[in-house]
């Protein structure tokens, strides 16, 4: 039973932790599993900017308390976008303050008039990170930025959590179950993993063959040292790109500018669990680049609109997302 989290990781700025980088995903892609809607990555709209990884979050409870969105001008800028303001959905409110702070305006919550002086008292880990970073949000806005912080895409699994590939259940963040549409409510997910995660328990129960001893294969020389693979290079490179060109606002060309690079990763890497994770990353880069529209965790400034064709989810297996990145390729070249 696979069931190894999300993949906030791959990106630049996310609220996940390092173990959350979709090693899970590429491994059953890799095995040959179905993987569903992989271009839905959720952004959290409101993390905050103080340059640390994982990037702390300020709790939507602040907006729906009244906080407010504005620029380094001061401008209440959600109201020009979405009649909801800040309490839009979070993929919109999350390019409402990427286009802020690509802008160069910045973005920052201010809960100093709706909070005030019950900060402390009310949202003490959020008041702990900003005071840590030398911020008071009692009198002082927060910098904030959007953050990878779940994703609805995964490993494609039935009712019981069974996936395309026999004898392998998934469970949690790793899945796709379909549950979270192209944009997860809040809170879903852990009701979700524990719904799963019990259904799986009974349809395992009583079907798995007696265990017997087996060598484990050879590694390849991986060092298993999580943290070897956290600081190289690569996959600081890699995580520039998922944010720069698969991010909160996507392009075809930057979609095929990403699709490049990773196979370029995937040429010159040596290292297993790094395969993983540009697998899992393909994968992504694909998805969004084959759905020409907008919807949910998924943008495209080229096709903004949602379009009636692709109210379907997405079904991909890694040698389909292989071929199509190549004709990608192809077609770019000609
Ligand atoms: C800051 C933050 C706040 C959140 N708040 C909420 C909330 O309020 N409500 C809600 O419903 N959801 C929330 N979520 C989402 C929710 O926490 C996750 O979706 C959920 O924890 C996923 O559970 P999981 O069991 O699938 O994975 P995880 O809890 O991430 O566990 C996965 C485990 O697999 C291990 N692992 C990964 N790769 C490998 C490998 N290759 N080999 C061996 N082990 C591996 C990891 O180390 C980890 O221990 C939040 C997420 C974040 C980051």
């Amino acid at each position: 039973m696979l069931c190894s989290g999300g993949l906030g990781h791959l990106y630049a700025v996310t609220t996940n932790p390092w173990e959350a980088c979709g090693q899970g995903v590429g491994m059953a892609a890799r095995a040959g599993a179905i993987i569903a809607d992989p271009e839905f990555v959720q952004f959290h709209p409101t993390a905050i900017d103080i340059g640390k990884d994982p990037a702390p979050l300020a709790t939507e409870a602040l907006r729906g308390d009244g906080a407010i969105l504005v620029n380094s001008k001061g401008r209440r800028f959600m109201l020009d976008i979405h009649p909801d303001g800040e309490l839009a959905p979070r993929d919109v409110v999350s390019r409402g303050v990427f286009d802020e702070v690509k802008a160069g305006r910045g973005a920052f919550l201010d809960c100093t008039k709706a909070i005030g002086k019950h900060f402390p008292d009310m949202f003490p880990t959020v008041y702990a990170s900003c005071m840590a970073a030398g911020i008071d949000p009692v009198t002082q806005p927060i910098p904030v930025a959007p953050a990878v912080h779940y994703h609805m895409g995964g490993v494609l699994t039935d009712g019981e959590g069974r996936t395309s590939i026999d004898g392998l259940w998934a469970a949690g963040e790793v899945t796709s179950t379909g549950v979270h549409g192209a944009n997860r409510l809040a809170s879903n997910s852990l009701l979700e993993a524990v719904v799963f995660a019990a259904r799986i328990a009974e349809n395992i129960k009583g079907t798995l063959p007696t265990p017997k001893l087996t060598e484990w294969g050879d590694n390849a020389g991986e060092n298993d040292d999580p943290v070897t693979v956290e600081d190289s290079p690569p996959f600081k490179r890699l995580r520039g790109l998922m944010s720069e060109c698969v991010g909160v606002v996507r392009t075809r060309e930057g979609l095929l500018q990403a699709i490049r690079e990773i196979a370029e990763l995937e040429r010159v890497n040596t290292r297993l669990r790094f395969a993983n994770i540009i697998t899992t990353a393909k994968l992504i880069a694909v998805a969004a680049l084959q759905r020409t529209e907008s919807r949910g965790g998924h943008f495209r400034a080229d096709c903004p609109e949602e379009r009636p064709e692709w109210q379907r989810r997405t079904y991909l297996t890694l040698a389909q997302a292989e071929r199509l990145a190549a004709e990608a390729a192809e077609t770019e070249s000609a």
